[in-house]
This record gives C-alpha cells, sequence and structure tokens, in this order.
C-alpha cells in the first residue's frame, strides 16, 4: 500500500460525497461528487411513486443542492439508462442544463425522455464509450463497462486529487453475457492495484447468497415456452431488457413464430436499440401488431410491456380485453418474464387474475426453474468487487438502509488488506475526505418531489403541500359512480360532489358535461375492466382531469368513489 500516494500532491482541499436519493430507500439513484469548488454528479434518477401517494405519477430526487450551487456542477455522468438512473433528468435540466455524459444507448433513452418534454434542442449530451477518460474540472472519469439487465453500462473510476472513487453504478457479474460483452473486471483490478481510496457499491442483492444467474439461464426456459405453447405465446417483460429481447426474437425465428412488439415503450426501446446496433433482428421476423390475430395461432409471440400491472400499460389493458391488437384466447400462454417490484404486488396479482380468467396459461417469474433472473449481483459478486477494489473506504450505495447494513458486514474482512472505515450513509447524510481521513459531513436538504402527470409545471414540495394547495385554491371533486355488483352497470347517471372548486359549483352546464364524461368513460369500458375498481379509478380520474383542465384551466383533486350496489 507504499505507493498508494505516491503521485498524489497534498492537498487542502476536501472531497464530498453527497447523495441526493437511493440510499437508504429504493429507486431515485443521483449523487453529489465534490472536490473544492467543483461538482460532478453521477445519475439522476426517479422512482415510481407507492399506491398511498395517490394521484402522483413520478417521484424524483430534491435537486435544490445543485441548484444552490448551480455555477459549480461540471456535469451529469450516467451509469446506465434504467429509470432509476436517467427518470429524474428532465426535472434536473430544469434547475440547470448541466452537459451529460453517457454510452450511446444511454443517452437515446435520455433523448427520449427529453424530447417529451420538448427539452432536447437545449440539452447538451455527449457519448462516452467503455475505455474512455474524461477530464471535468479537477475529476478524470473512466467508464468501465459492466454487465447489467441493460446493454451498454459502466461503472466509474473517478481520479480526484486525493485518490480514486469507483462507482459501480448496477452490477451483476455476468460470465456469460448474451451479448458477449464481459464485465471489465480486468480494468477494475489494475484501479485496485494502484489503491482506490473510496468504492461505492451497489446493494440490491446483497441479501442473496452465491452468485447471480446468468442472463443466459432464461434462454432455456424461454425456449421451452416456445416449444410447448400449443397457441400464442404472449411474453411480457421490461421494456429495457435488451439482452431477453434479443433472446427471444432469436428463439421466434428458430421456432418459426413471428414476433410483435406491443406497448409504447416497448416499440420505442426496441427501436433504439436496433438503430444503435444493439438489438438483431432477424429478417421477415418482425410483425404488426395489428397483424397478431389473423395470423396461426402457433407462428406468433406477443411482447407486450408493462409488467407491474400499471393500469394504462398495454399488457394491463390485454389482460382485460381492450387492447385494440391483440385478445387473449383460452389456451394461449402468457408468461410474465420479470420480477414484482415491492409495492406492485397488489396491482399484479389482480392483472394476473384478469389473464388467468380469460383461458390462459399463466406463467411467471418466480415460479421454478424462473423465467426472470436478476440484473444485480447477489452477496459473492459483490464480495469479489469489493475483493478486487480493496478500497481504503467504503459506502454501499442503492438500497434500503437494511441492505446497506449487510453490504457493509460483507466487506468487514476486507480490514486485513487496508480497509479502513465503513460509512452507512442515507440521502442527504454527507462523506467528507482530506488528507488526513475521512469522516461524516454536514448534511444537505433532500427530499422527495412529488410530480403529477410527468409534466415539468406540476411539480410539487410535497404529498401534504400538493393536497393542501390543491385545496385551497382548486378544491377538489368526488365523482361517485354505484356499479350494481351482478350486471357491471352504472346505476343512473353518476354523481359528482365538489368542494372548493367553483367552476364546478357555479356552472351547472360544466357540471352536467362533467358527469357525462365519467359515464362516457364507463360506457366505454369493458365488463371485466369494470369489475377492476383500480383500473376504473385511474380512468375516471384521467378522462375528468383532462377535460376540466380544458374546461377551467384549474387542477382540483380528483378522487373517484366506486359504490357497489
Ligand atoms: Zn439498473
Ligand atoms: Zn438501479
Amino acid at each position: 500500500m507504499a505507493d498508494r500516494q505516491a503521485s498524489d500532491k497534498p492537498s487542502d482541499k476536501k472531497l464530498q460525497i453527497i447523495p441526493l436519493g437511493g440510499l437508504g430507500e429504493f429507486g431515485m439513484n443521483s449523487m453529489a461528487i465534490r472536490y473544492g469548488e467543483d461538482i460532478i454528479v453521477v445519475d439522476a434518477g426517479m422512482m415510481f411513486p407507492d399506491a398511498e401517494l395517490m394521484g402522483v405519477d413520478i417521484v424524483t430526487p430534491d435537486f435544490t443542492y445543485l441548484e444552490q450551487n448551480s455555477e459549480h456542477v461540471r456535469g451529469l455522468i450516467l451509469t446506465h439508462g434504467h429509470e432509476d438512473h436517467i427518470g429524474g433528468i428532465p426535472f434536473l435540466l430544469a434547475q440547470l442544463n448541466v452537459p451529460i455524459y453517457g454510452t450511446a444507448f444511454t443517452l437515446a433513452l435520455v433523448e427520449r425522455r427529453l424530447e417529451e418534454h420538448e427539452m432536447l434542442d437545449e440539452a447538451r449530451l455527449n457519448i462516452v464509450k467503455p475505455g474512455e477518460k474524461l477530464a471535468l474540472g479537477p475529476f478524470s472519469i473512466e467508464f468501465i463497462h459492466v454487465t447489467h439487465s441493460l446493454v451498454s453500462c459502466v461503472a466509474l473510476a473517478i481520479t480526484t486529487p486525493l485518490g480514486v472513487i469507483v462507482h459501480t453504478g448496477d452490477f451483476k457479474v455476468d460470465p456469460t453475457p448474451t451479448d458477449n460483452q464481459l464485465f471489465d473486471l480486468h480494468t477494475l483490478a489494475e484501479y485496485g492495484k494502484r489503491g482506490v481510496l473510496l468504492l461505492l457499491s451497489d446493494s440490491t442483492n446483497v441479501d442473496r447468497p452465491g452468485y447471480t444467474e446468468s442472463e443466459r439461464a432464461v434462454a432455456p426456459r424461454l425456449e421451452d415456452l416456445f416449444v410447448r405453447s400449443p397457441r400464442r405465446l404472449i411474453i411480457s417483460c421490461f421494456s429495457s431488457s435488451i439482452h431477453r429481447l434479443q433472446t427471444i426474437l432469436d428463439l421466434a425465428e428458430e421456432h418459426g413464430r413471428k414476433v410483435a412488439f406491443l406497448g409504447r415503450s416497448m416499440m420505442a426501446t426496441t427501436e433504439i436499440a436496433h438503430d444503435l446496433g444493439l438489438l438483431r433482428v432477424p429478417n421477415g421476423v418482425l410483425l404488426r401488431p395489428q397483424d397478431l390475430m389473423s395470423t396461426t395461432p402457433n407462428k406468433v409471440v406477443a411482447v407486450v410491456s408493462g409488467t407491474q400491472g400499471e393500469p394504462m400499460s398495454a399488457m394491463s389493458r390485454v389482460a382485460v380485453d381492450n387492447h385494440k391488437s391483440l385478445t387473449i384466447q383460452p389456451g394461449d400462454v402468457v408468461a410474465l418474464s420479470a420480477r414484482i417490484i415491492p409495492g406492485n404486488e397488489k396491482a399484479i396479482y389482480r392483472m394476473m387474475n384478469h389473464i388467468a380468467r380469460r383461458g390462459a396459461d399463466l406463467v411467471y417469474g418466480t415460479m421454478n426453474p424462473p423465467i426472470h433472473v436478476s440484473g444485480h449481483g447477489s452477496a459473492e459478486e459483490l464480495r469479489l468487487v469489493l475483493n478486487l477494489v480493496r478500497p481504503r473506504y467504503f459506502v454501499p450505495i442503492h438500497g434500503e438502509y437494511r441492505q446497506l447494513a449487510r453490504h457493509a458486514q460483507l466487506a468487514q474482512h476486507l480490514s486485513h488488506v487496508g480497509l479502513q472505515d465503513t460509512f452507512l450513509l442515507e440521502s442527504g447524510a454527507t462523506l467528507e475526505i482530506d488528507r488526513h481521513g475521512a469522516r461524516r459531513g454536514e448534511t444537505v436538504p433532500v427530499g422527495r418531489i412529488c410530480i403529477d402527470s410527468g409534466t415539468l409545471d406540476e411539480v410539487v414540495e410535497d404529498m401534504v403541500i400538493r393536497d393542501r394547495r390543491h385545496l385551497s385554491e382548486d378544491g377538489f371533486v368526488l365523482p361517485i359512480i354505484a356499479i350494481d355488483k351482478n350486471t357491471g352497470r352504472c346505476e343512473g347517471l353518476p354523481e359528482i360532489v365538489s368542494r372548493g372548486f367553483m367552476a364546478l359549483e357555479d356552472s351547472p352546464e360544466v357540471l352536467q358535461e362533467a358527469r357525462q364524461v365519467v359515464l362516457k368513460t364507463l360506457e366505454n369500458s369493458s365488463a371485466e375492466e369494470r369489475t377492476d375498481w383500480g383500473v376504473m379509478q385511474e380512468k375516471i380520474r384521467a378522462d375528468l382531469k383532462r377535460y376540466l383542465t380544458k374546461q377551467t384551466q384549474r387542477r382540483p383533486l380528483i378522487m373517484p368513489v366506486i359504490l357497489e350496489v
């Protein structure tokens, strides 16, 4: 270890590690790294809210710290393109327009998000490649290829005047990745040999012993479905799972089935990956969605987005038989090739019940053998990275507190080979390093920003404030719908009760029309959808919101109430 600091000039400035999100909580990963006056940011993610955050669509970290220090922020560095790492970018850019660095695929996904927000023109996107180095102020950043459930993912080796910081991003150590792009363990080990000041490493799967299975392990299980499905095969997976989509395309070619992609995100990401040469589409294998039902059932596979039971997703709509291109028929096989993200259980089980009711043979991720493997490394992989990097200081990242704590335990054996200290930081708690050592630093303001409908002008401080503001300014609207338990039909015209929403209370015409809007939503829904309160509440809320915003330019809090009579 003697040569560790040999090349470093002594410095009076301190290095600060400032987690803005993703430590002590699941999702919305973002971290600022500051040396003296210069700041770089690693990732700017989002999380999907819990059910209790009713009406809120997106949650992002509070970027106030960066806004307050905007003249010091040199750039945003992206590890990969998952939503929990890039989903907050439009909201960050609205506060400060920093240059963004990421791999081509990651940036293509970012571009799509920015386009939705009409922010692409001003954005400064810079493509980087694994193996390249980028100089930003006092930082020199090397991009190191890692394996994960997504393609084009990198870890970062950030050289600072005080030493090297290794940030793993999300990773698993897949010895046989489907694209044959191996985890660059060699470079990581090289840094380890030369001496690493601080390791920041993914803790998501620290609870799982052993090794995470290779993505390749999914192929024979999916192949089994291709072989034994007598009719249509319908597979739902994350649209970002490019590895898995490649496996499905290859199997389809081999087994003489055509592939139709369903869902907005599924179509967009497959197109992006294909354009960048990351997804190989065999000749003649693609089928237009509208041709699905007219093709011989055992000659097709439909790949559908919406594994988490999101009410408006393609899979949810297929499940309640309300998708224009696909109807599940008895004997079809429906495979959910994804994990259940905690918090989504209810929505997913509800969707599964609908699918089963259609007479489909349902296969899902947790079955044995599973048709899904995780993209995050288990304990032995985390240990491998710890052993290769051999940092002086260690901060577990990406996880709830219990996972961070367990990851810290996993690193304890390294105290014999130079590990001096491990810090359990939660978002907002900072770490300070100078030439004397590392210690906890001041806390910075962090928090969650809840956003309605993903638009920038609907940013709200938190739920309580949001509700209060809504109630005080725009009031609330309660559509009350009585549905006959047996027939699934609406009993009479829906009632609408409102408080503080003057637009409705002062104009009977708008009120009458609003009732018609709700009725129309009900009538345009299938009998099965009408029995699903979650789906109906979301549809009524969306339709009524659109109508009221257009008529009144106000946004009251809308809480549909469905009564079974
Ligand atoms: Zn990820
Ligand atoms: Zn992640």
